[in-house]
């Protein structure tokens, strides 16, 4: 079968007498152009329809009947369409006169025969010249009508993700004016108000990016840690919920890039958090840090619903989104991967993705340049020009507590230590800690009674982190219930502490 590019370049002959029409064909087959002889109006019209670079019509093959279907043809064209039609004629003069009974015929020329061969392409050349243009204004007519397609999808849609997180709001307010105990209303408030945040943050993110006003705050990104901390955030916020299992392997113990490492958070963390909504109960997620020569490669490989190959070419373009209803469920604007690729070129990086189909997963993978480890890495008090912070440990075990308090010490900042929760919250109501870390087996009250407890009490603006020996998804939706942040598995490298001081600063940098 010809392609639509092929038809769409060919010269379609209508001449009374097989000879003259082989003639030409073979003209324009020397000169490398395509004619096709039609042995009557109706298939000239026929595969016109189908598309054509212009017609070519011998004077002799005008009859009245051709004409009436050749102008109906012409008269029946979309609008970015004005088919040439070049008539060869002896008599000239007949249709220039007022009245050109040719001029039904569109975007016609009268040709004098006999013509010459240099003459006969020099006409052809320059009809298709012309119509390459018209199909190219059809290729762009046809972009922008697919891009108000999506953008009145987008708003849509904008409007379902808004109209969720107002509604919940707008219930606990009324729960609230009801006099109903605040703790749950103000849960669900803080939560969906960190989720209207962030379909604004993603909107003015892409604009941005898009735009190219996006600027990289650069330094060295330790691409293994950051792994770990995408990880371990999304375990808790989300995988656990949606029952997939969620890894971090560092192929490659050392692996450096230079970046903005909150941007390359946002990518890695976008990534995973598709994986995982597009991944069913009972699935896995697996992120993979390695190098490949002089590239350092993220990999977030799922054994989820998968893409199709079609849909693999348009994923990355924004509002794309592909999935069934049941995922839509899970919300999103198709706005993600745009994003990530925009950042990632940013970077002067490259994302892909690789599917075997429906049904089969997919692995995005992120190349970014591999940098040679920074040299004050793991440097101590200078890094923490933001300043110390105040934190509380709170952990039973006295070895335990004091190794992570004079740790936390060292590196400059003010620590204070609890055996228990009634401890902790005492030290809190005292002066409220910028960050916890609160053991989930303590004695007395347990650490998800703490976490609540100071919740409730003191610290809206604490950074709660529970320190526990299990990493189970139950263990997990238990410590968000409670009003943690962060859950960690022991033991807890003090490098991933620090990391997440670190952010605290940044986070309210931004703030
Ligand atoms: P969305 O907000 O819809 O998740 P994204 O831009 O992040 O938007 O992703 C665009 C589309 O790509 C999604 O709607 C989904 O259909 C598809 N997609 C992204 N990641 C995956 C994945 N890991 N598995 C299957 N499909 C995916």
């Amino acid at each position: 079968m010809r392609t639509a590019q092929a038809r769409s370049e060919r010269l379609l002959v209508l001449a009374p007498t097989g000879r003259d029409a082989e003639l030409v064909r073979q003209v324009f087959a020397a000169a490398g152009l395509v004619a096709e002889r039609c042995s009557a109006v109706e298939e000239l019209c026929a595969r016109a329809r189908d598309g054509a670079g212009a017609l070519l019509v011998a004077e002799e093959a005008l009859t009245h009947a051709a004409m009436r279907a050749i102008a109906e043809l012409v008269r029946a064209q979309e609008p970015w369409s004005d088919l040439p039609v070049l008539v060869f004629s002896s008599r000239v003069d007949a249709y220039t006169a007022v009245g050109d009974p040719l001029r039904a015929l569109g975007n016609v020329t009268v040709v004098e025969r006999p013509l010459s061969r240099g003459a006969l392409l020099s006409m052809a050349r320059s009809a298709l010249r012309a119509r390459r243009r018209q199909y190219a204004a059809r290729e762009v007519l046809e972009q922008v009508r697919v891009a108000v397609r999506q953008r009145d999808d987008f708003m849509a849609l904008l409007g379902h993700e808004l109209r969720n997180p107002l509604g919940a709001i707008d219930m606990a307010g009324e729960l609230l004016e009801r006099g109903n105990d605040p703790a749950r209303p103000l849960a669900v408030i803080r939560r969906q108000t960190r989720q209207l945040s962030r379909i604004v943050d993603d909107l003015l993110d892409v604009s941005r990016v898009t735009a190219g006003k996006v600027v990289l705050r650069t330094g060295p990104v330790d691409l293994v840690l950051l792994g770990h901390r995408v990880v371990e955030g999304q375990s808790l916020a989300i995988a656990g919920r949606a029952g997939v299992e969620l890894s971090f392997v560092a192929e490659t113990p050392d692996l450096f890039t230079t970046g903005d490492e909150a941007r390359l958070d946002q990518v890695l963390s976008n990534l995973v958090s598709n994986a995982v909504k597009y991944t069913p109960r009972g699935g896995h997620v697996r992120v993979t840090a390695r190098r490949e020569g002089e590239a350092a490669v993220l990999a977030v490989a799922d054994d989820g619903i998968g893409i199709s190959g079609e849909d693999l070419a348009r994923i990355f373009e924004p509002f794309v989104q592909v999935s069934s209803a049941l995922d839509r469920a899970r919300g999103g604007m198709g706005l993600g991967l745009t994003l990530v690729r925009g950042l990632v070129e940013l970077h002067g990086g490259t994302v892909h993705v690789h599917s075997d189909g429906i049904g089969r997963g997919s692995v995005f993978t992120v190349q970014l340049r591999a940098t040679a480890r920074p040299a004050v890495e793991n440097g101590s008090a200078e890094r923490h020009e933001g300043g110390a912070y105040d934190v509380i440990v709170v952990e039973d075990q006295e070895d335990v507590r004091q190794t992570f308090l004079s740790a936390l010490e060292q590196a400059g900042h003010r620590v204070r230590g609890a055996a228990d929760g009634s401890e902790a919250l005492a030290l809190a109501r005292e002066r409220a800690p910028d960050v916890a870390f609160i053991d989930i087996g303590l004695p007395g009250m347990d650490g998800y009674e703490v976490a609540a407890a100071l919740r409730g009490e003191v610290a809206n603006e604490t950074l709660l982190v529970a320190v526990t020996g299990y990493g189970l998804p139950e263990d997990r939706d238990r410590a968000i219930a409670a009003g943690f942040d962060l859950h960690l598995t022991k033991p807890v490298s003090l490098r991933r502490v620090e990391l997440l001081l670190r952010q605290r600063t940044s986070a309210r940098g931004h703030g």
